[in-house]
């Protein structure tokens, strides 16, 4: 590719809209330009890069019998009916509606398009396993779309769907994708850890997250500092801390002017903030509850969707609190009648504790649980922190930020089951299929390659999933010699399979090596006359400040060597 041709406008300021460094590299590269809020243009560079990551995760899907389709991304509504998701998905789901009037959405994800395949096309237990994946466009229309291809509302991803016999069979396909994953994300370059993931309403332990290593990741992972313990922090669990039980005291109410906060009442009153019960109240769908937790514990949102199954969960708000008769800063399950409450596992342990008394500055203290109130669910609901003891060992949780790049996950027979999906097996029984799914963000993947790898100058690609694996750079475009020997040079890296971009542009070569340090070739080879007078070019690693002078008659094989060693790694 020639430079002068290359559609690739290379910014020098950041855009003031990128916030993570991913995002402004992409966007100052020339790789990206957004057409709307979490929608995005590939520009060649970037649609390269793609395109590499997207053969890397074909030829490991294939090596795991994985076979390559293509389904619609609009799907009717009945589908989504039959699951049940149609209700569920909530606003992420991008509805339309056709010409006639039938609702229709635009794929997020592809379970009930596979399953009703599934149903439709296979029939026996000969025909099992079955791994079929595409790669293709998916739709969220997320709330907050933001940091570029990291949380896209248009977006391409790799999932794949897996169909077995029985849980052995599911057993053996999540293995085959979790170490496809493995060497996918290797094949990139990416630093990463899969972590133990919410299985969400599934349950058991039945996902893994893929998580790139980054500061700038939105989820955060806590990793034991003793064993290999590593898990997303919205689904650590640990047992209930059980403090010893006190003799009951008589209920009392007493006066807290003032102490709004757990920390307040803890210390107008004198006692340890585990001592509080911290009660707030959450709508749940259609339904307000009362949460409880100890005073020095955080609520883990996940695990409370999870034990209220509702779909969707959210804080209320000062006016519906008042509306209801209670107050920010004086809650508590104390007397309070007609509304659900869920308790964390560990409020039960507590006796003479202290909790609002739904009137504001005034708080019950003597609290215990069942003589005073009864929780409706009592359930792992508590955010479990960092230097927290390990939940597997005496080691103690340590805590990292990564960017979900993939996740994978047993599925069972959830869809099988709400869709209809059998089989017969050998003794003529109709059985239902047994399935996982397996899902790669392919432009998170590629943003989270530069999150892990840059510098000052722009991005340092490693050579897999490179744009190009090298650039020419002749140092002064008016002399005759250089651009002839860069021109030649092209040509013969071009028919040596070597994917080149020739910078040909009529610019002062400092321009030529900022724009080649941003995009990030991983070799940089310069042309100038001091050099060819003694039959030399020189070339130069994007990730080292190491130049070579190689002499110009080997350059071609020289190159060649670098650029397939690494492809192979
Ligand atoms: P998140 O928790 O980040 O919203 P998710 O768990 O909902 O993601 P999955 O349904 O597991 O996502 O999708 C599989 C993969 O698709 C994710 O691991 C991620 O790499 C990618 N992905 C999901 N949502 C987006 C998005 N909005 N933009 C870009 N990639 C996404
Ligand atoms: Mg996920």
């Amino acid at each position: 590719m020639r430079a002068s041709k290359l559609y690739a406008p290379t910014l020098r300021e950041v855009p003031a809209e990128a916030e993570i460094i991913s995002h402004q590299l992409m966007l100052r590269a020339g790789m990206l330009r957004k057409v709307a809020a979490g929608i995005y243009t590939y520009l060649p560079l970037s649609w390269r890069t793609m395109k590499k990551i997207m053969d890397i995760i074909r030829e490991e899907m294939d090596a795991i019998d994985g076979q390559e389709l293509m389904m619609p991304a609009a799907l009717p509504a009945e589908l989504w009916q039959q699951s049940g998701r149609w209700q569920v998905y909530g606003d992420e789901l991008w509805r339309l509606k056709d010409r006639h009037g039938r609702d229709f959405c635009l794929g997020p994800t592809h379970e009930e398009c596979i399953t009703y395949h599934f149903k439709n096309d296979f029939r026996s237990y000969k025909q099992l396993p079955q791994r079929l994946y595409q790669i293709q466009t998916k739709f969220r229309d997320e709330r907050r779309p933001r940091f570029g291809l990291m949380r896209g509302r248009e977006f391409v991803m790799k999932d794949m769907y897996s169909f077995d016999l029985d849980e052995d069979g599911l057993n053996k396909s999540y293995q085959a994708a979790y170490d496809a994953y493995h060497r996918i994300f290797s094949r990139c370059g990416l630093r990463f850890r899969p972590v133990e993931a919410d299985p969400g309403a599934i349950g058991g332990n039945g996902s893994h997250e893929f998580m790139a290593l980054a500061d700038t990741g939105e989820c955060e992972v806590l990793f034991c500092n003793q064993c290999d313990y590593a898990a997303n922090i919205e689904f650590v669990s640990r047992e209930p801390e059980k403090a010893a039980m006190e003799e009951s005291k008589p209920l009392e109410k007493v006066a807290t002017p003032g102490a709004k906060t757990v920390e307040d009442v803890a210390q107008f009153l004198g006692v340890d903030r585990k001592q509080v019960i911290k009660t707030l109240c959450y709508q749940a769908d259609e339904e307000l509850v009362l949460v409880l937790v100890r005073g020095d514990r955080q609520i883990n949102e996940v695990k409370l969707q999870n034990a209220l199954g509702c779909f969707t969960l959210a804080m209320v708000n000062d006016d519906v609190l008042q509306e209801k008769g209670y107050f920010r800063g004086s809650m508590g399950p104390v007397g309070s009648k007609g509304i659900r409450m869920v308790a964390d596992l560990e409020v039960p342990y507590l006796s003479n504790a202290v909790c609002g008394a739904n009137e504001s500055g005034y708080h019950y203290i003597h609290v215990n649980p069942e003589r005073d109130f009864k929780a409706d669910i009592v359930a792992d609901i508590r955010l479990v922190e960092a230097g927290e003891q390990c939940p597997h060992c005496n080691g103690h949780l340590e805590s990292k930020r990564g960017i979900e790049v993939g996740q994978v996950f047993k599925l069972y027979t959830k869809y099988s089951q709400s869709m209809e999906a059998y089989y017969t097996d050998e003794t003529g029984e109709e059985k239902l299929a047994v399935m996982g799914c397996y899902g790669i963000g392919v432009g998170r993947t590629m943003a989270a390659v530069i999150e892990q790898s840059h510098d000052e100058n722009g991005i340092i690609w490693p050579m897999t999933i490179a744009p190009y694996h090298v650039v020419i750079i002749p140092v002064n475009d008016k002399e005759e010699i250089l651009m002839r020997t860069a021109e030649e040079l092209y040509d013969k890296f071009q028919k040596a399979g070597i994917e080149t971009v020739f910078d040909d542009r009529k610019e002062r070569p400092g321009v030529k090596f900022k724009d080649a340090d941003l995009i990030g070739y991983p070799l940089k080879i310069t042309i100038g006359k001091k050099g060819l007078e003694r039959g030399v070019v020189e070339l130069k690693r994007r990730d080292s400040e190491v130049m070579t002078e190689v002499p110009l008659s080997e350059i071609v094989a020289y190159v060649k060597a670098i650029v397939q060693k690494e492809l192979i790694k």
